[in-house]
């Protein structure tokens, strides 16, 4: 039984330690991501922006061409009063009614994207806000995957330690069995037994599994999966 408490616990640090080499070589994955993420929302971000931008400029330029229309129908109207025939007076009559029509269609269209701007001013507004918010998260995150990555390294050299401090306790054969166990497993080797069922596969242990189990000193695996087996 004192064997079974120490490879116990050389298990726990063997566990440990596969779950500490996983992470090791899962963070840099987690920090390349915290940066796509990052690069992807401000990406979005800026894009509302410069149809922002972009909308506001288009705005300006039609009220530009609205202001060219209305100057020539100035133009137009003081030509138009010193017309003697009736022909000419009709064409600039006409020329003046085009553009009118014109400039009612730009203001249409400037309409238009004020609706839009409308629409997407209070996100603008934020934007600039966010995009440092979003940075500024992405940084927090990863600076606690690398202090995360910094101690692995400390965490495992502990374990190994511990390991091996535990590992004095138990007999050679008992120690090379659990190995042996715990590579082919690659996750637990000793389980207990609970009310006849193996911890391990779940199935039932035999009577004598179970008897062998609580004789000290004596290694009982379970006959259908393998596992040492300590009544719990
Ligand atoms: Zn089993």
């Amino acid at each position: 039984m004192e064997s079974i408490k120490s490879l116990l616990l050389v298990q726990d640090r063997d566990i440990r330690t596969l779950r500490l080499q996983r992470l090791k070589t899962e963070i840099p994955e987690r920090i390349k991501a915290v940066d796509l993420e990052v690069q992807e929302s401000t990406t979005a971000l800026e894009v509302n922006k410069s149809s922002y931008r972009k909308l506001e400029a288009e705005c300006k330029t039609l009220e530009l061409d609205i202001q060219g229309y209305e100057e020539k129908i100035r133009k137009w109207t003081t030509q138009r009063a010193q017309i003697q025939t009736n022909r000419e007076y009709q064409a600039l009559t006409s020329e003046i009614e085009e553009a009118r029509h014109r400039i009612q269609e730009l203001e249409d269209q400037i309409l238009e994207r004020m609706e839009a701007l409308e629409v997407l001013r209070e996100g603008v507004l934020r934007t600039d806000e966010q995009i440092a918010e979003c940075r500024r998260d992405g940084e927090d995150r990863k600076q606690k995957l690398r202090q995360q990555l910094d101690n692995i390294d400390e965490e495992l050299a502990n374990n190994r330690r511990e390991r091996e401090e535990f590992s004095r306790a138990i007999p050679e054969d008992f120690m090379a069995l659990y190995e042996r166990i715990f590579r082919s497993k690659r996750d637990i080797a000793v389980v207990g037994i609970e009310n006849g069922i193996c911890q391990g596969c779940h199935l039932r242990v035999t009577p004598q599994v179970a008897v062998d189990a609580q004789t000290p000193d004596r290694i009982a695996r379970c006959e259908n999966c393998g596992r040492i087996v300590y009544i719990i």
